[in-house]
């Protein structure tokens, strides 16, 4: 109903409701253009061109033409995009449908969502979709695939960080970890790079680093979760472990943990810590010697680990 709208040109939006009742401001909501025309609302809004651009980065097929999907008309553009494969046209239709949605909040809520989080809800539909349609083409209605690997989300009201360290030799080490709330969805990441003794140190390193992010954030229950078994009983028996070489940057990590908020700290297989591994080797492999990135969005190239992390029947 609304791509048939949007195809006809009828979609209520400023301009064409200033139309209909001449005294109708066709002003944007979001960002105060003079007139709010279909093409604003879907393409050339900043809040919407953002959109687009974040999704690119991701989910863009090979070949994927920008020029023609910023220039040409939007008739032809529909018909570009619908016809193009089923995974784009997937993309799409819920990318437009999540841009409805944040316009509409503006405009009858004066609610203004930030890009990550209409980023965020579109992205859960859109998996949902393809998880759904994939479902169907392969003619069963249960996926055996989502009990097999499972990175489960924090318990409600907790955030869960995932931490990981990459380690080669004294400089050429890193770390990782993504923080994600109680619905999968991810809130931060970080990928850095830095020496370290040995493995362990640098899955500590990678801890440390994780922790003080999360408590600069001012959360207040945390799940932690490590795929290095040893590390957890060292953690949380950190007396017995004074005189081990490890000894200092276990009481470091110790003293964060022991601020006031709740940390528990879980064990998982390396294989549901994979976000929080790939981070670790690009923080190991591709961020300059002693340097941190941040990523408040997920990284292209693990962006499909994190995508199939995401419960299917989380709720926004
Ligand atoms: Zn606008």
């Amino acid at each position: 109903m609304l791509l048939w709208n949007l195809v006809r040109g009828i979609l209520p939006v400023g301009y064409c409701l200033h139309r209909k009742i001449p005294s109708f401001d066709p002003l944007c909501m979001r960002c105060e253009a003079p007139v709010e025309t279909t093409i604003h609302v879907f393409r050339d809004c900043p809040n919407s061109s953002a959109f687009w651009s974040l999704l690119f980065n991701h989910l863009a097929p090979p070949g994927f033409d920008f020029h023609s999907f910023f220039n040409s008309s939007p008739t032809d553009r529909l018909c570009f995009n619908l016809t193009n494969s089923f995974t784009w046209k997937t993309i799409f239709v819920v990318g437009i449908w999540h841009l409805w949605n944040t316009r509409n909040m503006a405009v009858f809520e004066n609610k203004m969502l930030f890009l990550n989080s209409t980023f965020n809800k579109f992205w859960v539909d859109y998996h949902h979709t393809l998880n759904l349609k994939q479902g169907q083409a392969a003619g069963s209605s249960s996926s055996t695939d989502s009990i097999t690997r499972k990175w489960a989300p924090p318990h409600k009201g907790h955030f869960k960080l995932n931490t990981d360290g990459s380690w080669m030799a004294l400089d050429n080490a890193g770390g990782g970890g993504v923080m994600r709330c109680e619905k999968g969805l991810w809130q931060v990441g970080f990928a850095i790079n830095f020496n370290a003794m040995s493995a362990a140190a640098a899955e500590l390193l990678a801890i440390k680093e994780g922790l003080l992010i999360v408590w600069a954030r001012d959360i207040k229950q945390l799940e932690l979760e490590i795929d290095a078994e040893a590390l957890k009983m060292m953690l949380e028996d950190p007396d017995a472990f004074k005189n081990h070489d490890l000894g200092n940057a276990i009481s470091d990590v110790v003293s964060i943990i022991c601020r006031n908020w709740k940390v528990s700290i879980f064990h998982v297989n390396r294989s549901i810590n994979c976000v929080a591994d790939k981070l670790a080797a690009m923080g190991r492999s591709k961020i300059r010697r002693g340097e941190i990135s941040l990523f408040h969005y997920p990284p292209a190239e693990l962006f499909q680990d994190y995508a199939s992390d995401i419960p299917e029947m989380v709720a926004i």
